[in-house]
């Protein structure tokens, strides 16, 4: 062979190596091509999800809130049955505007906080029954069982099984707890606005003068002391010393339903 051809054949060998390696390399590239390319699709799919998901978290967000409004609603409905009970308890104003979801809590936080301070007020006014039983005799001009005469009842009578718990109906301070002309054994609390109540005609008295009671716990139990015709409970309020109805605080929900 003369040179030329030499040459001929040696290009030759180069050319076939290189399209050989140029054939491995496209490939390479075609397969890389398909990984990138599922990987996309797998991005797209979870991005999909999450926009799913995201949209399920506003939904549900969305209801939380309608459901925290409706809450809020409620909590000014009962504040303003109690205003009109003669029952103030000042709630901060308006609700809290919601832009970012995390806000929900700090609205739940300031509903249940305005429920507290209800609840707490409502414990330093004598509101409910100091005990379980039915009224026999209102409050107002009766007919007295003793003399027979035209009398005023300072109080509520409530039929009593004999010892059987009375409560006091606000949280306050005993100012008199021994026996009463008429009353028999009896106690007297003094609580927050003004307001005293007394609970008559004891078996038993539980409390001590000075002690502080809760709205609730059992400050002695039913009997028939003093002046009384059988087992019963007298229950009076009083507000800056005059004697007031005390069904207007037995129930509460009775006519300004929540
Ligand atoms: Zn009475």
């Amino acid at each position: 062979m003369d040179r030329k051809n030499i040459l001929i054949v040696f290009l030759s060998v180069i050319v076939l190596v290189l399209l050989f390696k140029l054939d491995g390399a496209s490939e390479k590239c075609e397969e890389r091509t398909k990984q990138l390319e599922e990987r996309l699709n797998n991005l797209e799919e979870s991005l999909k999800e999450k926009d799913k998901q995201l949209k399920q978290a506003q939904e549900e967000n969305k209801k939380l809130l309608a459901k925290l409004k409706d809450i809020e609603e409620k909590i000014k409905k009962a504040n303003k049955a109690l205003r009109r009970k003669g029952i103030k308890i000042s709630l901060p104003q308006g609700g809290i505007y919601i832009t970012d979801p995390k806000d929900i809590n700090l609205y739940t936080k300031k509903l249940e906080l305005n429920l507290e301070k209800i609840l707490k007020t409502m414990q330093d006014y004598p509101v409910g029954v100091p005990l379980y039983g039915r009224i026999t005799s209102r409050f107002g001009w009766r007919r007295d069982p003793f003399t027979g005469k035209r009398a005023f009842h300072s109080g509520l009578d409530f039929r009593a099984s004999y010892k059987q718990p009375v409560f006091a109906t606000a949280t306050g301070k005993v100012v008199y707890a021994g026996w009463g002309k008429g009353y028999g054994k009896m106690v007297k609390i003094r609580h927050k606005y003004g307001y005293t109540t007394l609970y008559a005609h004891l078996y038993h008295i539980k409390v001590r003068s000075g002690q502080w009671v809760r709205a609730g716990q059992i400050i002695g139990y039913a009997g028939s002391t003093g002046r009384s015709t059988g087992v019963h409970l007298h229950y009076e309020i009083r507000r800056y010393g005059k004697l007031i109805n005390p069904i207007k605080f037995l129930y509460l929900n009775r006519r300004n339903t929540f």
